[in-house]
């Protein structure tokens, strides 16, 4: 009886980890990252503290999969999400992939101007990384970010910090991709 009660709890256990977890990459997948983002807002909007995402894309992927295959597509992913990894450090925080090749990364209690050397720091370590890119006119595989914090000129802000990363990640990509926009970039230049 104790031994099937043990054995039910460890399935259970193994359950809720393949629930949270991106069966590609190993990383955190949408549904983990919703759960904490929300956690992680809702704590933000009740003490005040600062709260950042980063939203990542990897540039010209679909060529990429034309190129060399969906195989080494997916292993690319991996690698990428091997190198996301590489780049966080805090146990609160958390890197998730949140779509086909999109990742996020989740900085609780962290500024605007650290979410952006994070996301600097990643751009740049996947760019020294020099994966082979054929398809891409940089010739390896590289990513476009935006950066979005709840804080802004000292003000606590309420928008919705997935959509505003969002579109100034697609800024990053009208400008040029490889490269991190932020929110206060958009303040000193609109
Ligand atoms: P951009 O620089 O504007 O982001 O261009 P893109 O080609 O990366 O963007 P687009 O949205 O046109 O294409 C995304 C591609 O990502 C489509 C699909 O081939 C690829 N993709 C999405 N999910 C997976 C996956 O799980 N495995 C593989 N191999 N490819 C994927
Ligand atoms: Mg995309
Ligand atoms: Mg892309």
């Amino acid at each position: 009886m104790l031994v099937a009660e043990e054995e039910l709890r460890l399935a259970h256990r193994d359950l809720e980890h393949i629930a949270k977890t991106d069966s590609l990459t190993g990383l955190p997948n949408r549904r983990c990252f919703d759960v904490r983002f929300a956690h992680e807002w809702s704590r933000a909007c009740r003490t005040g503290n600062s709260v950042a995402l980063i939203v990542i894309d990897i540039d010209w992927f679909k060529q990429y999969n034309d190129h060399y295959g969906h195989v080494l597509g997916d292993e690319c992913l991996r690698h990428i999400a091997e190198l996301l990894n590489k780049n966080i450090n805090r146990p609160a925080d958390l890197a998730a992939r949140y779509g086909g090749e999109e990742f996020v990364i989740l900085l609780p209690e962290t500024e605007l101007a650290g979410a952006l050397k994070i996301a600097e720091e990643v751009r740049s370590t996947i760019e020294a990384a020099k994966i082979e890119h054929r398809g891409s006119t940089a010739g390896i595989v590289t990513i476009s970010a935006g950066v979005a914090s709840n804080h802004q000129d000292g003000v606590i802000v309420s928008t919705d910090l997935v959509e505003k990363a969002d579109s100034l990640l697609y800024r990053a990509k009208k400008r040029g991709r490889n490269r991190v926009e932020h929110q206060a970039r958009e303040v000193l230049e609109t």
